[in-house]
């Protein structure tokens, strides 16, 4: 991204801390039918670092006992998305044999959790989902293997509640969509 974070402002609010929290306690519901009964061998791996919210927010909702870990993934330079997605960090544990649901902050392109769902087949896995607190429409359906959804949202690049831009705004407490006249299509 050439432009400086000054050109670019904060637009429509999309989603408020309340309905945030509304968001997790559902999809941590999800997670609790589904999981029942598999114990300590379900691991959320938190995508870094736009995930770290909804990440420390989610687990604090699930009842099912669970650890956490992280796993770096990087596609992003500024809005635009590069095309090709790098594992920045491996996750500290070992994941062979554990139940996985891959925590994102945004599903895109679809190419990010692809890139990281291979990395958890590699390293055998005995299941991998993967969950996104947005996903974007792009296409008529989103994959069956992204299990979980927090909210659909329009193409728009958005920040806040651990979304970035440049670093910029991932604190907010509420979601906005930040708007320039220099931001195209991240495809
Ligand atoms: P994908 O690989 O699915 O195309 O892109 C997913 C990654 O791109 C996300 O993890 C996120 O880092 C970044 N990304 C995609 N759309 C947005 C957006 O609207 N706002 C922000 N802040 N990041 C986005
Ligand atoms: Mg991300």
């Amino acid at each position: 991204m050439s432009a400086p974070n000054e050109t670019f402002l904060l637009g429509e609010r999309l989603f408020s801390p309340e309905d945030l929290s509304s968001i997790v306690a559902r999809v941590a519901g999800q997670i609790d039918a589904d999981y029942q009964g598999v114990g300590e061998s379900l691991v959320l791996l938190g995508v870094l670092k736009g995930a770290l919210y909804f990440l420390s927010d989610l687990s604090r909702r699930i009842q099912a006992p669970h650890q956490i870990d992280l796993i770096g993934a990087r596609s992003y330079d500024g809005t635009q998305s590069t095309g090709a997605v790098a594992i920045t960090k491996s996750p500290d544990t070992d994941l062979t044999g554990k139940h996985v649901i891959v925590v994102e902050d945004i599903y895109d392109t679809g190419r990010t959790l692809a890139t990281i769902e291979d990395y958890l087949r590699r390293h055998e896995a005995r299941s991998v989902a993967l969950c996104s607190l947005f996903a974007k429409r792009r296409g008529p359906v989103f994959p069956a293997n992204l299990r979980y959804i927090g909210a659909e949202i329009d193409d728009r690049f958005i920040v806040g509640y651990g979304l970035d831009c440049d670093e910029a705004w991932r604190h907010l407490p509420y979601v906005a969509v930040l708007t320039s006249p220099s931001i195209a299509d991240p495809s």
